[in-house]
């Protein structure tokens, strides 16, 4: 057991639970809640379980994303989308993401999205917990049940109102007070835009990612892609398979491919700096004093964190990517850990986080662990920012946390008792990094057989023991 977790007595298993979103992380957050004898309740707007992984050709009214009156389309999913991380590692840490002997199944070690989808059903139904989610429901309202006083006060038996309402029943409120609230309600549905000077008068089609769903519209155009993080790289190659040419523009590329011109299978992409101007003429110049003829600019410049429903009483802010202040990425340490914040790392292997950040909240939750003292929890989290900012990390990165996920999650898993997390997934998390970087086709050629034999025999294991019948694993590259 970690240092800083003190087992106690107290039996909390009466409390009841509200869990908000029926994603990965709340699917997960349900389980691991039963399993210490919670009472739990999902609420989920959508009419099914599985959150991003959820493809719907519809968009949103407005391609950018901007305007909040906006019909709201949750999921980023895009038609052809394959996983960016090897199955093996993907799937949750005690339910293996194998290849199942069924029909309509996707084999390969990077599947498509569907496959990811049947997978979070999976989980649901072997583990008995569809039975606790409450479908097209949406939460409008959390906050502490007594308002700013007590939020404030030294209390720490808080109870949450919440307010939901059945979609599109517009009257029907329903109020609820709940022990405590995990939220698990995504962070890929609230695009961030960058502002481009003279993009007013741009006479072009100007959208976010999040409403990318096939290249088909891009055909023949000219398109201006910003951003080459994981959807800005996949969008660009998509687009420029039927696009006449594509121009990707970043803030920063890998040395070995700053000047990139005339890539791409069909010759037709370009790699900029960042974008400079747009003109009514059509133009967009980037920084490098290059320009393109463009009809198309594609913004693949992430997301914001959004809790619209939740009103933490001025406890809680969300500035610049960095919602703070969380102890260990979960708690505002005066509110914790009866409100929690589920999934908002970046740039980790997001199943199996969400479930050691569950597993130790469900234990708090259950009074089996306690929390420091919210003085000694705000200490470190400001010590914390200190640091990030001593080593020059900007404030949007504050929740980056990419090559220090496993440290974090074994941390998280010592904190309950647990092992840590197999060596083959950190091995396999490092050689697809790199495989990613080398080579495009990272999903179909790889050079770590050996450590996928050595976790698919592992997971292998694990289904015997869970009595999950398992097909075929993916072909040899
Ligand atoms: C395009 C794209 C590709 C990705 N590719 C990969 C990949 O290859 N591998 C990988 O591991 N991860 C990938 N991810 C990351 C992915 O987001 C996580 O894997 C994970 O699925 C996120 O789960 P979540 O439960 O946190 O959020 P979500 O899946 O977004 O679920 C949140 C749920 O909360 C519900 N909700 C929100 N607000 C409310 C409310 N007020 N009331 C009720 N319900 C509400 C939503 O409807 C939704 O169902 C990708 C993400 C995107 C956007």
């Amino acid at each position: 057991m970690g240092p800083e977790a003190q087992a106690t007595t107290t039996d909390k298993s009466s409390s009841r639970v509200l869990v908000i979103g029926a994603g990965a992380a709340g699917l997960v957050a349900a389980l691991e809640l039963c399993r210490e004898g919670l009472e739990v309740v999902v609420y989920e707007q959508l009419k099914e379980v599985g959150g991003v992984w959820i493809y719907s050709p519809e968009i949103e009214s407005d391609p950018l994303g901007l305007d909040p009156r906006r019909n709201r389309v949750h999921s980023s999913m895009y038609q052809h989308l394959r996983t960016n991380l090897p199955r093996e590692i993907m799937g949750y840490l005690d339910f293996p993401f194998l290849p199942l002997p069924k029909q309509g199944r996707d084999e390969r070690r990077f599947p498509r999205h569907e496959e990811v989808n049947l997978y979070l059903r999976d989980f649901a139904e072997h583990n008995d917990i569809l039975g606790l989610i409450e479908l097209g429901v949406e939460v409008e309202y959390v906050g502490v049940l007594g308002g700013k006083d007590i939020a404030l006060s030294d209390d720490r038996n808080l109870k949450w109102l919440v307010r939901s309402r059945k979609v599109g029943e517009v009257d029907q409120v329903r109020e609820e007070v709940f022990d405590a609230v995990v939220i698990c309600n995504g962070h890929y549905a609230e695009p961030k835009v960058v502002s481009i000077p003279g993009i007013e008068r741009w006479p072009g089609f100007h959208m976010h990612s999040h409403n990318y769903r096939v290249p088909d519209p891009f055909k023949d155009k000219v398109v201006v892609i910003i951003g080459n993080a994981n959807s800005g790289g996949d969008i660009s190659k998509e687009v420029a398979t039927v696009a006449k040419e594509v121009h990707i523009s970043a803030r920063t590329w890998p040395v070995e491919q700053q000047s990139v011109s005339e890539g791409g299978p069909r010759k037709n992409i370009w790699h900029h700096p960042l974008v400079e101007r747009a003109y009514e003429s059509g133009t967009v110049k980037f920084e490098d004093g290059k320009t393109a003829k463009a009809e198309s600019i594609i913004q693949c410049t992430g997301y914001f964190y959004s809790f619209p429903f939740l009103d933490a009483q001025g406890l809680i802010s969300v500035e610049d990517g960095r919602v703070a202040p969380l102890y260990k990425h979960l708690f505002v340490p005066s509110l914790g850990p009866s409100l929690s914040f589920v999934g908002l790392p970046s740039k980790v292997v997001p199943f199996p986080l969400f479930q050691a950040q569950m597993k130790w909240i469900a234990k708090l939750l259950s009074g089996k662990l306690t929390l420091p003292p919210p003085t000694v929890m705000m200490a470190e989290v400001e010590k914390f920012y200190q640091d990030i900012e001593a080593k020059g990390i900007p404030r949007y990165q504050t929740l980056k946390i990419g090559i220090h996920s496993y440290e974090y999650v074994d941390w998280l898993l010592e904190q309950c008792g647990e092992e840590p997390a197999e060596s083959w997934r950190k091995e396999i998390y490092l050689t697809t990094g790199v495989n990613r970087r080398l080579r495009p086709d990272y999903r179909d050629c790889w050079q770590d057989q050996e450590l996928l034999e050595i976790a698919t025999a592992s997971l292998r294991e694990l289904a015997k023991k869970l009595g999950i019948e398992v097909g075929q694993t993916s072909e040899k590259c």
